[in-house]
């Protein structure tokens, strides 16, 4: 057998996300093939330009939530990375959302299924909704509003998680879920509207950096390179009930405004605006299971990730 043929193969729906791009990479750097599928309504093919002319890639531009189509006969894991991700684009795309979600799952769980392949489910820390618990615990069913503007995000993963566990203990399809919580790095869109683009681009521009609501709404922001390698190790694993993929260190929207401020220099001041409607008040990830089953913990320092994260979108701003 040639050492192509010997490869593990990985589909990537998503693959020219913020998220998929970087999962791909690493899966590349594993001595994976990659098959990455994504219909670039929020992905972008600059994330993969790296990727032309690899032998062990191929790229396929189609809607996984009509029906996925890849040739090869044998896969050995798909990865379901595709779906808007930014409360922005979940607003601008609510049935897109709610059908990747949905459909996307479905036809990604019949693909595994069909090549016995394992499968790995991006979800979400949206799953807990505006969560009354803190931190939040894999076992924390949530607090959702199923009709709110961010219902179409949160129910499509929550139905995304449902339909997962239904073929694992239906189909005895070998699945994992992963809930990413706020992640952070090169590639992000810098307008997709989500806070870390949207601070560092308004603070490259001199421009106010727009607080939503108080500012005293927390997040937990974790560097890709971090939750890249949980969801890897997670792959590698036999666990298959959800796992909490983020960094617990917390900090209030207003804090984060302020170290944008210090650690670009800008001239910038913040600027109030509205709170968006169901905005989380909190959000922290309580990574016990990840550490007890996987062995795995974030590594990389704020300041560190932050800055990587600015000068990306400071040579995005050049272009
Ligand atoms: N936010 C903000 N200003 C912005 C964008 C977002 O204050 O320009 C706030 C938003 O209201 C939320 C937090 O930052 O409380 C994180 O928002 P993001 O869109 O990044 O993701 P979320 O965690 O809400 O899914």
């Amino acid at each position: 057998m040639s050492e192509k043929k010997s490869k593990p193969i990985s589909v990537v729906t998503g693959g020219a996300g913020f998220l998929g791009s970087h999962l791909t990479d690493r899966l590349l750097a594993e001595g994976h093939r990659v098959i990455a599928i994504d219909n670039l309504i929020t992905g972008n093919v600059e994330n993969v330009a790296h990727l032309s002319g690899n032998e062990d890639y191929r790229f396929i531009e189609s809607n996984v939530s009509n029906y996925i189509l890849v040739p090869e006969e044998k896969i050995d894991y798909v990865f379901h990375f595709a779906s808007p991700a930014s409360p922005i684009d979940y607003l601008e795309l609510p049935i897109p959302t709610l059908k990747v979600g949905a459909l996307g799952t479905h036809n990604a769980l019949g693909l595994a299924k069909d090549r016995h392949a394992k499968f790995l489910l991006a979800s979400t820390s949206e799953c807990y909704g505006d969560p009354l618990v803190h931190p939040q615990k894999e076992d924390y069913w949530g607090n959702v509003n199923p009709i709110g503007p961010r219902g179409v995000y949160d129910e499509a993963k929550r139905f995304a998680e449902a339909m997962t566990m239904a073929y694992h203990r239906y189909h005895k399809i070998d699945t994992k879920i992963v809930r990413i919580f706020n992640t952070y790095g090169p590639r992000m869109r810098l307008r997709d509207g989500r806070v870390v683009p949207a601070f560092i681009g308004q603070a490259l521009k001199n421009e106010p950096l727009t607080v939503f609501g108080d500012g005293s709404q927390t997040r937990s922001f974790c560097y890709v390179s971090d939750l890249i390698d949980g969801i890897f190790k997670l792959s590698q694993s036999d666990f298959h009930e959800p796992v909490n993929i983020g960094n617990p260190r917390e900090m209030t929207i207003k804090q984060f405004a302020e170290e944008i401020l210090r650690i670009t220099g800008t001239r910038s001041t913040i600027e109030y605006k509205p709170l968006p409607v169901d905005d989380p008040k909190v959000r922290q990830p309580d990574i016990t299971r990840a550490k007890k089953v996987l062995g795995w913990e974030p590594k990389v320092e704020f300041e560190e990730g932050i800055k990587k994260t600015i000068d990306y979108f400071r040579g995005r701003l050049k272009q």
